[in-house]
Parts: C-alpha cells; sequence; structure tokens
C-alpha cells in the first residue's frame, strides 16, 4: 500500500555548507525501499553530484516549488551501516563540520565517484603464509623474484594486476615463479566462501603481558577503555595480538590503527604471521586496493584490519576489539580540511560499538595519563622489558662552551668510536633534514630567505635551497642576493652536514641516513633497513622517521645532537612532543641482549623538565609537565578550539578574525575566553599570510555550545569571503 503523505530526502552533499539537502525520491522509485546509508545521484547547482541519504523526514523546510528529485539510487542496499553514519553525524557536529564533507571521506574514492559498492570480478596477488615466512635471502640468484617478494611483503591484502604495472615492470615472468614456489597465491578479490580466519600461536606472555591481556580480554563484549603504558620492547605489540586473536576466536574483527610511519614492513609482517587474512588500509593504497580492503572490512570477510588514521572511519560488519597503537602521535590528528582526531573517534566509536579499546604508548599523551588518572580509562602497565636487555640509562651531555666537530662533542666522539669498537651499532638522531638550516652573508648578515614564507632556506649536498615549509627549490646562488658579496656561509647541522662529517671520521665504517629526503624514492627505506639488520651499515643518522616502529637490535648507541630544539618551542606542546621523541629514539639502544647507552646534548643541562625526563623517566616528566598544564589553564585541563584563517593579503585574516570575534563574544559570555586574533607566529607560508583566534574554556560544553550558537553567522560574515578560514577543534598545534 503507498502512502499518500510525501516522503523528503536528507542527503550529505560533499560541499562547504554545514548542513545536508533536502530532495524528493526519484521519480519511479519506491520510497519505501530508500534506506539510509544509500548513495543517490542528486542535482547540486548546475552539477550532478553524488551524496549519502541520512534519513527520510515527514517535512522540509525547503519551500515546495524549490525542491528536486533525486536522479537515482545508486546502491540496492545500505552502502554506509547505521552505526558508522551515525558516527560521521557525531564527529560533523562535534567538530563542527560539513556532514557532507565527513560523509564522503568515510568512502573510498572509487565510491564517491560512484562505482559500483562490490568488487567485480578481480584478482590479486598476494604472499602465501609460506611466503610472508620466507627469507628473502633464499632467493640470491633471482633477484627480480627477490624484489617482487619485497613489495609483496609490504601489501597483504595483495595488489591487483594495475597497482603491480605501477609499482613493478615486467612482474609477470617473477611472479609466475614465485606462484610455482607455492609463495604467492592468486585469489579473486571476492572470496566465493567465507575464510577460516587461520591465525598462528603467539608466544608466551610473561606475567605483566598476561595481567594486562586478561583485564582486556575480560572486557571483550563491553565497552572499557585501556590505557596500555609500557617502555618500548615491553611487549605491548604481543598484547595486542593475544587479545585480538582472543576477538576472532569470538567472530568479531579488530582494528588496529597506528601511526602514518609506524605502519612499517616489519610489524605489518608480524601482524601476518599471527592473521594471514589481516587486511591493510592506509591513503598510499590505489582506489582499487583501497576498495578491496574497504569491502572486506564492511562485509566482516577482514578479520583483522590494520590502518593509519583514516582507517577509524573503516565499516565493520563485527566490530569486536579497537586498539590505538603509539597513541600519544601526532599523525592521528588530521591537520587540515576535517580535523578530527583518529585516536578520540576511536574512543567514541568502541563506546558506541560496546566493545573494548586499548591505547597502546611507551609515552602516552598528557591527555590520555588524565584521563586514566580521573579513571575513565584503566591504566595497564608493562614495567620490564620482555625477552631483552633492560632500557638503557640516559645522560645528558652539557655542550656549554665545550668544542664541537660538526655538532658532536668530545664525550659523543667518544662513545661513538667505542661502541663501533665493541661491534655494536650507533644510531644518531637529528630532527633536522638537509645540508644546514641557515646560509649566511659573511659580508653584510642577510639570510637567505623563502620568498613565499617567513623562513629561512635550507642548503642541501647537491647544492639546492629548499624551504622546508612550501617546499619552493632553487640553487644556491654564487652571491649574497642582498649585498652581492660572494661569502655565504653555512651555520647549523641537518642530518646531510652530519653524514658527510662522520664519513670523514669512520671512512671504513658504513654509514646510512634515514630521513624524507632519503627514502624518497620507492622501496629505499626497505632497502637501508635490510642493509641495517644485515650489518651493512654501523652508523645510521636520521630524524624522527628513527624513532618508530622499527626494530634495531644490534644498537647499543643512541645519540641526540640536539635536544634543545623542544624545549622552547612556540606551541604548548613542544615540551611533550620533544620528551616524547627522546624516549622513543632511546628506546631503540639495546633491544638485543646488549645493554645499551643513550646520550643527550643540550645546551639547558639545567632545564628541570629535561632533567625530570632523563634522572626521573617520562613517567615523571608527564607529572610534571601535567602540574604545568593545570598551572596554566591549558588542555587537558581546558576545552580548546582555534579559528584560523588565510589570505594572500595581511589585513584579511585579521579582519575576520576581528569580526568573528565580535560573533562569538556573545556566545561565549565570560565563561569561554577568547584570545586574539593574532598573525601565526610564522605569519606568511606559501604565499599566504595566516592569523588566529583561540577560544578557551574550562568546561567543554560550554565551548562547544558557544560554537553551535554562533558559527552559522561566520559563515555569513562579509569578510568571510576574502579568506579561508577553518575550525580546529581540540588542535594538536596552535601554530
Ligand atoms: P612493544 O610493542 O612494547 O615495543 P614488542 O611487542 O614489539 O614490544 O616486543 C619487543 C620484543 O620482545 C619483540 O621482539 C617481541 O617479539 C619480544 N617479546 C615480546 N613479548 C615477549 C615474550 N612474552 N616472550 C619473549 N619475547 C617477547
Ligand atoms: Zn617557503
Amino acid at each position: 500500500m503507498k502512502s499518500s503523505t510525501p516522503i523528503f530526502l536528507r542527503v550529505a552533499v560533499a560541499s562547504p555548507l554545514p548542513r545536508h539537502f533536502d530532495y524528493l525520491p526519484p521519480k519511479n522509485t519506491d520510497a519505501g525501499a530508500l534506506m539510509p546509508g544509500m548513495r543517490l545521484r542528486v542535482p547540486f547547482g548546475k552539477r550532478e553530484v553524488i551524496g549519502v541519504l541520512l534519513e527520510t523526514a515527514a517535512h522540509s523546510d525547503v519551500p515546495a516549488p524549490k525542491l528536486k528529485h533525486a536522479q537515482a539510487v545508486l546502491d540496492k542496499a545500505t552502502l554506509i551501516p547505521p552505526d558508522l553514519l551515525a558516527l560521521a553525524r557525531w564527529a560533523a557536529d562535534y567538530y563542527h563540520y560539513p556532514i557532507g564533507e565527513v560523509v564522503s571521506t568515510l568512502l573510498p574514492p572509487a565510491l564517491r565517484m560512484g562505482k559500483p559498492g562490490t568488487g567485480a570480478d578481480r584478482f590479486v596477488w598476494r604472499l602465501t603464509a609460506a611466503g610472508a615466512a620466507a627469507e628473502v635471502s633464499a632467493l640470491k640468484r633471482a633477484p627480480k623474484q627477490a624484489a617482487l617478494l619485497r613489495v609483496l611483503v609490504q601489501y597483504p591484502v595483495g595488489l591487483d594486476a594495475k597497482s603491480l604495472d605501477g609499482k613493478f615492470a615486467h612482474w609477470q615472468t617473477p611472479m609466475r615463479a614465485l606462484r610455482r614456489r607455492g609463495w604467492v597465491e592468486k585469489i579473486p578479490v571476492l572470496p566465493q566462501t567465507p575464510p577460516a580466519f587461520p591465525m598462528a600461536a603467539g608466544v608466551a606472555l610473561n606475567k605483566a603481558q598476561a595481567e594486562a591481556a586478561q583485564e582486556i580480554r575480560a572486557a571483550l563484549g563491553s565497552f572499557r577503555a585501556f590505557l596500555l603504558d609500557g617502555v618500548t620492547g615491553s611487549g605491548k605489540t604481543e598484547v595486542y595480538l593475544e587479545v585480538m586473536a582472543e576477538c576472532l576466536r569470538r567472530g568479531s574483527q579488530a582494528l588496529m590503527l597506528v601511526p602514518e610511519i609506524g605502519l612499517t614492513p616489519q610489524l605489518l609482517l608480524r601482524v601476518r604471521r599471527r592473521f594471514a587474512d589481516a587486511v591493510v588500509f592506509h591513503s598510499a593504497l590505489s582506489e582499487g586496493e583501497r576498495l578491496a580492503a574497504w569491502d572486506a572490512a564492511r562485509s566482516g570477510r577482514a578479520p583483522v584490519v590494520i590502518g593509519t588514521r583514516s582507517a577509524v572511519f573503516l565499516p565493520l560488519k563485527h566490530p569486536g576489539l579497537i586498539v590505538v597503537d603509539e597513541e600519544h602521535d601526532a599523525s592521528f590528528k588530521q591537520q587540515d580540511g576535517f580535523r578530527y582526531s583518529a585516536r578520540d573517534l576511536a574512543v567514541v566509536r568502541a563506546a558506541r560499538h560496546k566493545i573494548p579499546l586499548v591505547l597502546g604508548s611507551a609515552t602516552p599523551s598528557l591527555e590520555s595519563l588524565y584521563n586514566s588518572a580521573q579513571s575513565r580509562y584503566l591504566h595497564l602497565s608493562l614495567p620490564e622489558r620482555a625477552g631483552a636487555a633492560r632500557h638503557p640509562a640516559i645522560q645528558l651531555l652539557d655542550i656549554r662552551g665545550q668544542p664541537l666537530h660538526e655538532g658532536l662533542s668530545d664525550p659523543m666522539l667518544t662513545a661513538i668510536r667505542r661502541h663501533l669498537q665493541a661491534e655494536g651499532q650507533v644510531l644518531l638522531f637529528l630532527n633536522r633534514r638537509g645540508y644546514a638550516p641557515t646560509v649566511m652573508c659573511h659580508a653584510c648578515g642577510a639570510t637567505l630567505q623563502c620568498r613565499r614564507c617567513d623562513a629561512r632556506l635550507t642548503l642541501h649536498t647537491d647544492r639546492q635551497l629548499q624551504c622546508h615549509h612550501c617546499g619552493t627549490q632553487r640553487p644556491l646562488p654564487a652571491r649574497c642576493e642582498h649585498c652581492g658579496a660572494g661569502e655565504l656561509g653555512y651555520f647549523g647541522f641537518g642530518t646531510e652536514r652530519i653524514e658527510r662529517v662522520l664519513a670523514e671520521l669512520f671512512p671504513n665504517v658504513g654509514i646510512a641516513r634515514l630521513d624524507r629526503d632519503s627514502t624518497r624514492r620507492k622501496g629505499k627505506l626497505e632497502a637501508l633497513l635490510d642493509g641495517v639488520q644485515r650489518g651493512d651499515y654501523q652508523i645510521l643518522v636520521g630524524t624522527q622517521m628513527l624513532a618508530k616502529g622499527h626494530d634495531f637490535p644490534n644498537v647499543t648507541l643512541v645519540g641526540i645532537l640536539d635536544a634543545d630544539q623542544g624545549l622552547f618551542g612556540v606551541d604548548f606542546r613542544a615540551s611533550e612532543r620533544m620528551a616524547q621523541l627522546i624516549m622513543q629514539v632511546a628506546g631503540r639502544a639495546g633491544r638485543a641482549e646488549r645493554p645499551g647507552e643513550v646520550l643527550v646534548q643540550t645546551h639547558h643541562p639545567e632545564h628541570p623538565l629535561l632533567n625530570r625526563l632523563v634522572r626521573e623517566g617520562y613517567a615523571s616528566f608527564a607529572a610534571a609537565a601535567l602540574a604545568e598544564r593545570r598551572a596554566a589553564g591549558l588542555p587537558p585541563f581546558a576545552a580548546m578550539a582555534l579559528l584560523h584563517a588565510q589570505a594572500v593579503t595581511r589585513a584579511a585574516p585579521m579582519a575576520f578574525l576581528e569580526a568573528a570575534r565580535r560573533e562569538l563574544a556573545p556566545a561565549c559570555g565570560r565563561q569561554v575566553q577568547l584570545l586574539g586574533p593574532a598573525p601565526a607566529p610564522m605569519e606568511r607560508r606559501a604565499g599566504r599570510f595566516r592569523a588566529q583566534l583561540l577560544l578557551l574554556a574550562a568546561q567543554r560544553a560550554l565551548l562547544q555550545q558557544a560554537l553551535t550558537t554562533a558559527l552559522p553567522a561566520l559563515y555569513a560574515l562579509k569578510q568571510a569571503r576574502r579568506v579561508r578560514w577553518s575550525l580546529d577543534v581540540d588542535p594538536a598545534e596552535t601554530f
């Protein structure tokens, strides 16, 4: 029986406007068959776009003559499950971001463009369990096969022909050989029968691990958040794997989120050795691979999904557990567009699914430590390293007034020699890539500046100047651009300069440099890491790329060349980030049976937070840092939001933010502080001037209320037309 009351469709359409759009059902369609989460093709302005049905309603505020019919329904069944759609709506409210944009980030690009929701009959090639366990060294005589194997190891979900074409020229012949060995299988993207979720046995857990695993296991089937706090090497990953296995035994899926840089081949191999059918999801996958992974998660065929930030939005048929590894990592927060925190959304999502959530870290964020102290999370600790040497002692090297050989102090050089002689590997950390961060004219003192940013240019070994903020490159000029003298000098150190100095000091020692420049080409990072494992390199120099995920069992000395960078940063989180980085890098020392040593060069050996960190450890540092935050009324003791604006003129962002402040002030009252507007510390970046307005409130609800009340007016401001503006709720960076 057809009812005569009209039905209106509330549709999410990707658009900068923070609302949904109403349509009438497509003509000749049974409106009763329309379900939330289906895609629709709708007219939008002069275009046709793909939208997602949020809900149907019996009324619409849009006057009848203006309402248009949707043109077509693209899905026969719900594509985005209701729980995920509800999470999207929650996130759109919380981050004050347009629902259409949020929903569209949920969909892989192929689905966003209207392609069919289930994969066509395509094939992927992927490693078998035997292939995953195979030693590449067995293929010495077959270098093509070995190289192909190295590629396949990175893609546990498999690669289709199109992606293979893009990654490996003439892959067909070596692939056939690998299949003959039984190391590779060719399978349809959509298996005909549900898999049996094969898994291998794990290691026997030690007492602390077993207790932690037991607590989490007992929570399966209900919501509970855990903070798994344990030094690098304490066996957190084994705890995750154990609990994930139990989750699978109960027929549920486990989702594991890792930082961008943490999704290393080593970790993938470990997960895949345990769960052969684990599926990987990250932004570097091809369109087809992303769709396949999305579909595997949604259909329940993927027992385990491991992915970076955006994987928090993967649909799951039978959600059972969410793990967030290295929960303190800044890459969980998206820094542009839809500025969500995948870690925070994971907490919300777990609560909505009524499943447990594990946040793991050796250096938990102050937010998570505070949540544990408030009993919102259960704090589980793994105090000891598992099956390895003790956590290394950290020592500060006071380099004030000391002679430095190109950034390296005498005690540091002595220690490097000592460890090399004892056949240990040495890791040197400097969070600055390039050769020298400053080029200055000796005649007039002018420094070479980026023309588009308020920043100095960094000199690289290839005599190119690079801006590390906007990417601009140009050759080093022969003369000073300011006074014309030919006396340009280079100041400060980057990884390239340290690498060169070491090569002169230690001519017979293999040196590897790991940073964004040395690993830009595909496969280069893997090749360098392989070389480190094989012992081709005794010294590693690198940026924060070294800090995460990688296992360097023979590293016995870690040298941190400049701890001062983070001590006086403009951001209120600078010291927290620095402490995390120091501890993460230090954690690379002495992972195998040999004990490690960590030396930290600093000009500020008396700095109280640095001292706490080195003498008493991260927990003590965190307690002191939290006390400072409380005294200053900063997060996690307050809720924060940041209104950004940028434009090609200096005046426009400030004018917009002044107007925004006037709109916000009445809604903020006395409970929500408005600070600014002020130009950003680096005001000009990539040719645009930037300014910001900070909102701070002791109670989050008041901040949210003020934003909800006042934001609609900002869209209507005439000053808004001259700027790009955005709101960042819980900003990870305040500059
Ligand atoms: P984390 O994730 O805390 O850094 P991992 O889980 O990676 O620690 O463990 C560090 C090392 O110790 C790994 O090589 C791992 O295989 C090993 N390991 C972990 N737990 C155990 C255990 N119970 N028995 C033996 N070795 C273990
Ligand atoms: Zn620049």
